[in-house]
């Protein structure tokens, strides 16, 4: 086994990593860029080596920077993580000729598999189904239309070097086939300096189902189930889950057989992912094999609890699996959501900035899987990051903050885990999407599991403004804040240094608003917790340990776990949950009476100005002063963490002024340009 290995990837990957190296008595070398002198990962290795300025293409993807810092490291192996240098075989080739051993695959199965065009062919050869298409090249959009036509509507037009969901299209008809195969192949061109464009049948009602496999290099192979990752935004997970809840044992087995055999088809040695895509009716279809590990894997370590890394690392020194496919065991339910800096109520773009508060739900072991089936009740809470409260979300890497997992022996267990776990994180500092995924929690479609890769764009087409919460949970959340309130105004008449009856002078009627409603409380308060009493007679009786200053509160309503995260504010608190964000006021009925008569404070109207989203540079303006622009029509590219996004008009308006040209560094709401009135 190797004494020390060097971890050639930044952020929660190579904290992950490290943590399996440490347990199996590996010195760990991280690398790091100027911006992440301060990074966890960076912390957490036994010994760190710089290697260059912040952008990855100046330091973490520099193939002569990292095997310098190889050989000075006197590391034996390097594993890649994921993106990065992970699927690079001129990486893996250069590890090789210096006699270092990857953390990954042979070079050959890399090259084979990393190009979209071969690997189909391949898989083809293997036995293994792929989605019908045409499996040569496309010169021109013309070319693209009759084969379009040839395959039939709707149609995928792909990259071929592809990936990250890049260069991409769905066409339709003949003029979106003309438009998308242009579009792939410029983004194709600009993304992987590789414009070579193929076309395959769009299938309908998919889902995205994945298989790990893990192969040695003594030419075992089997494979750990499968992932379904069929809630995507613009092509790109979000949400994942182990197992699917589509797929029954017969299309699992034909599933993981087709992989391993394609796996053995181009030598595969090490942990590997074939990414299929199936329909309504379980017919399934090679997509792309990704030769490293998976952002998402710890679902499938949730559930056959093998330590995917630790299979890894032992292959690459040359050991034989240490297990079997009989071996391999399915076991509850597992789930993963990526936290993202990208800002729901922006239309997810990406926030960076300094996360001021960064409070994980705190994890729990109390089952190991794969070991025993676990009591019902029992629950884990896995959080994969690479971040710290006080720490900094820059532009320059992906915006994934953590992978929150959650597991439990049902799938409708493994949900309401996830939910309490959402409710009780804290971020703040930054956008980021808990209450998007909070939101997706409780989505019917999603608990029922009927879900495809349009859920997101068909239950949320208008993007997301936040969740309007139904009465019943109102209900709930107004009996806590007015039980709340009352434990804070008690407090606060102790502090105000009056010795007589707190409790007695603090009163137990009150008036509650929230999310438009009101409702009048009563409140009889015992040392076991409070009932609170609504007009119309209904009861709800709450407990909780919440002491004013916490930032949770966790609490029981009628013994139902109910989770908030709380902010003070005058008469009452901004309360965070399930995806809402409400401000909540708890007021004595006479004062509830005259906030009723005060007029209502209007935001003020900034609909005149087009503010910048994020901190950014402007790289185009589109417009012109005096132009009459339509709704949806592009005003602005501003690029932020690698990404351009075009902000467009959300209404018809004429351009009356510009404050920002092209070049501009802007932060968060500057003013790019007004619109006249
Ligand atoms: P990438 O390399 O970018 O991950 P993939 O080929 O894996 O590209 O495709 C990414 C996603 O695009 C899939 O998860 C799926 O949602 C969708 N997709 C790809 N090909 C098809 C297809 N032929 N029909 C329907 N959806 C597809
Ligand atoms: P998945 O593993 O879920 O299929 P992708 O294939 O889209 O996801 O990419 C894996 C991860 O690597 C993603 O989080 C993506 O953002 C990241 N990634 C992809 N390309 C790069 C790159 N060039 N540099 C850094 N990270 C990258
Ligand atoms: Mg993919």
């Amino acid at each position: 086994m190797f004494n020390k290995i060097l971890i050639a990837n930044r952020g929660e990957i190579a904290c992950r990593v490290i943590k399996t190296a440490r347990k199996m008595g590996i010195e760990t070398v991280a690398i790091y860029s100027d911006a992440d002198r301060q990074a966890l990962h960076v912390k957490m290795a036994d010994q760190a080596i710089h290697v260059g300025p912040a952008p990855a293409n100046q330091s973490y993807i520099v193939i002569d920077k990292v095997m310098q810092a190889v050989t000075q490291s006197g590391a034996q192996a390097v594993h890649p993580g994921y993106g990065f240098l992970s699927e690079n075989a001129r990486f893996a080739q250069a590890l090789e000729q210096a006699g270092i051993a990857f953390v990954g695959p042979p070079v050959g199965a890399i090259e084979k598999m990393g190009d979209k065009i071969t690997s189909k062919k391949i898989a083809q050869e293997a036995g293994v189904n792929t989605v019908p298409g045409y499996m040569g090249l496309i010169n021109d959009a013309e070319d693209a239309v009759r084969i379009a036509n040839d395959v039939g509507y709707p149609v995928m037009i792909k990259a071929s070097a592809g990936g990250g969901g890049k260069g991409m299209r769905i066409a339709w008809n003949d003029d979106e086939a003309r438009e998308g195969f242009q579009s792939s192949k410029n983004e194709a061109a600009n993304s992987f300096g590789d414009d070579r464009i193929f076309i395959e049948k769009f299938i309908t009602q998919p889902r995205h189902i994945e298989i790990q496999v893990l192969c040695d290099s003594h030419g075992n192979g089997i494979y750990l189930g499968e992932r379904e990752c069929s809630i995507q935004r613009r092509n790109q997970k979000v949400v994942e889950e182990a197992p699917s809840p589509f797929l029954d044992q017969a299309t699992r087995q034909a599933m993981g057989e087709q992989s391993v055999a394609l796996a053995k088809a181009v030598g595969y040695a090490s942990a590997g992912t074939v990414e299929f895509i199936v329909d309504g009716d379980r017919n399934f279809y090679f997509l792309e094999m990704n030769t490293r590990l998976q952002v998402e894997h710890p679902v499938t370590e949730l559930i056959t609890g093998v330590d995917l890394v630790e299979q890894m690392i032992r292959v690459a020194a040359g050991a034989p699996l240490s297990i079997s496919q009989d071996d391999v065991t399915l076991t509850g339910w597992a789930i993963e959501n990526r936290l993202y800096a990208e800002d729901p109520y922006r239309n997810f773009l990406p926030s960076i900035g300094r996360l001021t508060r960064y409070r994980p739900p705190a994890e729990t072991t109390t089952y190991t899987p794969g070991t025993a089936a676990g009591d019902v009740g029992d629950i884990v809470v896995r959080n994969d990051t690479g971040v710290f409260e006080g720490g900094e979300i820059s532009m320059f890497y992906d915006p994934m903050i953590a992978k929150l997992c959650t597991w439990a022996p049902t799938r409708d267990a493994a949900i309401e885990a996830m939910r309490v776990a959402l409710d009780s994180f804290e971020v703040e500092g930054i956008g980021h999407n808990l209450p998007f995924l909070a939101a997706v929690m409780d989505h019917p479609k999603f608990v029922s599991g009927e879900m495809t890769t349009a859920f997101i764009e068909e239950e949320f087409p208008d993007g997301f403004d936040g969740v309007n919460l139904p009465e019943s949970e109102l209900r709930r959340i107004a009996a806590c804040c007015a039980a709340m309130h009352r434990v804070a105004e008690i407090r606060r008449t102790q502090v105000s240094g009056r010795m007589d009856n707190h409790a007695r002078r603090v009163g137990n009627s009150w008036v509650v608003t929230l999310q438009g409603c009101e409702f009048a409380l009563k409140l009889t308060a015992d040392p076991q917790g409070t009932t609170v009493e609504f007009e119309d007679g209904e009861n709800i009786r709450v407990a909780s340990d919440w002491r004013p200053g916490h930032t949770v509160a966790r609490l029981a309503t009628d013994d139902a776990p109910l989770v908030l995260k709380v902010d003070k504010i005058t008469q009452g608190f901004r309360i965070r949950s399930r995806g809402a964000d409400l401000t909540v006021k708890v007021r004595r009925p006479r004062q509830a009476e005259l906030a009723a008569l005060m007029p209502e404070k209007l935001p003020p109207d900034t609909s005149k100005f087009l503010l910048c989203p994020m901190p950014g540079l402007v790289v185009k303006v589109d417009v012109e002063v005096g132009q009459t622009v339509e709704a949806g029509q592009a005003l602005c590219t501003i690029e932020a963490m690698k990404m351009e996004n075009i902000l467009r008009a959300e209404k018809k308006a004429v351009i009356h002024e510009l404050r920002a040209s092209a070049g501009d560094s802007l932060a968060v709401d500057d003013v790019i340009l007004t619109f006249e009135t």
